[in-house]
């Protein structure tokens, strides 16, 4: 099988952008998909003719739906495609708008069984599905109640999709990272230390005190992983939740 024909959601930054740019690197031809097209655009220049920019916002299905017909038709199909778009934040159930929890479900659970519809026929046997859920789909976090659900709810979906694609020969993978250095795990720093009226630093270094190996993880290491499920020999890993995160949990 060659892994050579990605489809990755959410590539204009962070684990997308590293997971991107190291199939690139590794000689594939990638649709790097997101909302922000100019940072896309970089990752094409970058890689003329194998790296191919696409705007595409997860939470509208025929933008989707266009953007995965554009992209399969520009690469001639996908044999990996990486649910990583994603949003975080938090959702006190004492919040009285839906709004943030109807926004975290669309991008992070819906929006991966949207783009995996789509691109589903012209993904061909031998093929890899590869869903960016989190360690946060494997334990709760307080205050993170939609972020939560929806990364447990990927790995759900994820054990399910795998049954049902197993006779079609594709594999199907939810990989769980621990704190990684992006954006969102500023953000997320930024906003935990204010609902527990600490400084962004004074709570870093709580959480990075917090994880065995002492450390967050470098987007690289993410792509890594996600190199080895669309190799030849990762064929029987299918319907696995694989937990990425300096030991912050252990299954
Ligand atoms: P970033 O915030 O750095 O990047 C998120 C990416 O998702 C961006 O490329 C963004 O692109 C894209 N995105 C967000 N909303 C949409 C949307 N509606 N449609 C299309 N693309 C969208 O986050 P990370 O790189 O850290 O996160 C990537 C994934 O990894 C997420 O699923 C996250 O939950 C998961 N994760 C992250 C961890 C961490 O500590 N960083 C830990 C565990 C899991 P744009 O804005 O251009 O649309």
């Amino acid at each position: 099988m060659s892994t050579q024909r990605a489809l990755v959601t959410g590539a204009s930054r962070g684990i997308g952008r590293a997971i991107a740019t190291r199939l690139l690197e590794g000689g594939g031809v990638v649709a790097a998909t997101g909302r922000s097209l100019d940072a896309l655009r970089e990752i094409e220049r970058e890689f003329p003719g194998r790296a191919h920019a696409l705007r595409m916002d997860v939470r509208d299905r025929a933008q989707v739906d266009a953007a995965v017909a554009a992209a399969a038709g520009a690469l001639g199909g996908f044999d990996l495609v990486v649910n990583n778009a994603g949003i975080a934040g938090h959702t006190p159930i004492d919040d009285a708008s839906d709004d943030r929890w109807l926004d975290i479900l669309a991008t992070n659970l819906t929006g991966a069984m949207r783009v995996t519809r789509a691109a589903l026929p012209h993904v061909p046997r031998g093929g890899r599905i590869v869903n960016v859920s989190s360690v946060l789909g494997k334990f709760g976090v307080s205050r993170m109640g939609a972020y939560c659900a929806s990364k447990h709810g990927l790995i759900g979906w994820t054990r399910a999709l795998a049954l049902e694609l197993a006779p079609r020969d594709i594999a199907v993978n939810a990989i769980c990272p621990g704190w990684v250095e992006t954006d969102m795990a500023t953000l997320g720093v930024v906003e935990t230390a204010a609902s527990l009226g600490k400084t962004p630093e004074e709570f870093r270094r709580e959480a990075i005190d917090a994880v065995p190996q002492k450390r967050f993880l470098d987007p690289s290491e993410v792509a890594g992983l996600v190199v080895y499920l669309a190799s030849p020999e990762a064929r029987a890993v299918t319907g696995q939740a694989i937990s990425i995160c300096a030991g912050q949990t252990t299954f």
